[in-house]
């Protein structure tokens, strides 16, 4: 159903070409936005999801660009700004695991620039940029937040692999980096969110897919016993979007089945 209170209303969502960025963008079209679709390389994926917002009533954009890189970045939210006018919600979801999982005395520099740029510096340096171009809004009323910012981060902020601690390291970066924004930017009313997945069923857990299902089914690793899916991610962004919770910031929105519960 569409909801015309957000019709108008621009988000940005990055790595939105496929897996849980697809599924945020798509509940975003049907909530009325128009959707800077950005993916890395996948442009044909990204115009699979473009339709899919386009279907549920929204406008997009397909944008490709690394997120890692100042330039891309630049580009890409000039791009969705000219292209779809002035962005109100940015979604910090791209993200990716390193290519080799490998032991913490193992991690190479390659590795972790490449995942600490993807993952904690690319959304760091977008937030830094669109919330200048919020805060320059003339329409923008700080007493009622119409603004928001979420950052996708995982349980991995907080649950150790000792074979993939780069990955552990940005996402507790992007877990401070949430804290820090909310702090600065809640006086200019925008507010700024972590959505903290648990295991969800996309592209990057295809690889660890058996490992998972023993974890889940047998073994008794989720309080709610079922992979978490990308619309699960999706539909927290659009109690956000609708500003279902308009005197919250900083919040982390566990959405993991239970997992961070801990049980004896
Ligand atoms: P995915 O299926 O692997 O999709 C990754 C998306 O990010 C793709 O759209 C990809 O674009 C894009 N991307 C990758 N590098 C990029 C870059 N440098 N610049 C711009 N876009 C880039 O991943 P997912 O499972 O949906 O994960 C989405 C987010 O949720 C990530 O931040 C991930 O860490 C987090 N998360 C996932 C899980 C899980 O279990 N799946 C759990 C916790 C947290 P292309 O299509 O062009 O490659």
């Amino acid at each position: 159903m569409r909801h015309e209170t957000q019709a108008g209303r621009v988000a940005l969502v990055t790595g939105a070409s496929r897996g849980i960025g697809r599924a945020i963008a798509a509940k975003l079209g049907a909530e009325g936005f128009g959707v800077a679709v950005n993916c890395a390389s996948n442009v044909e994926a990204g115009q699979q999801t473009a339709k899919l917002v386009e279907d549920a009533g929204g406008r997009a954009v397909v944008i490709q660009a690394d997120i890692g890189k100042a330039e891309d970045r630049q580009r890409l939210v000039q791009q969705t700004i000219d292209q779809l006018g002035p962005i109100s919600l940015l979604v910090n979801n791209a993200g990716v695991a390193p290519k080799v999982r490998a032991d913490l005395l193992e991690t190479s520099e390659d590795s972790y620039d490449f995942v600490l740029d993807t993952n904690l510096k690319g959304p760091f340096f977008l937030t830094q940029m669109v919330a200048r171009h919020m805060m320059a809004q003339p329409t923008r009323d700080a007493g009622e937040p119409r603004q928001a910012i979420v950052n996708v981060t995982s349980i991995s902020a907080y649950a150790i692999s000792v074979n993939r601690g780069e990955y552990c390291i940005s996402k507790a970066g992007l877990s401070m980096m949430t804290q820090l924004f909310a702090a600065r930017l809640a006086k200019e009313g925008i507010q700024v969110f972590e959505i903290r997945p648990g295991v969800i069923e996309t592209d990057m857990t295809g690889p660890v897919k058996a490992k998972y299902d023993k974890l889940i089914f047998e073994d008794d690793l989720l309080p709610m016993p079922r992979w978490g899916q990308p619309d699960d991610i999706a539909n927290a962004v659009v109690a956000i979007a609708r500003c279902l919770l308009p005197y919250s910031t900083g919040q982390v929105l566990d959405v993991d089945g239970g997992f961070h519960l801990r049980r004896l």
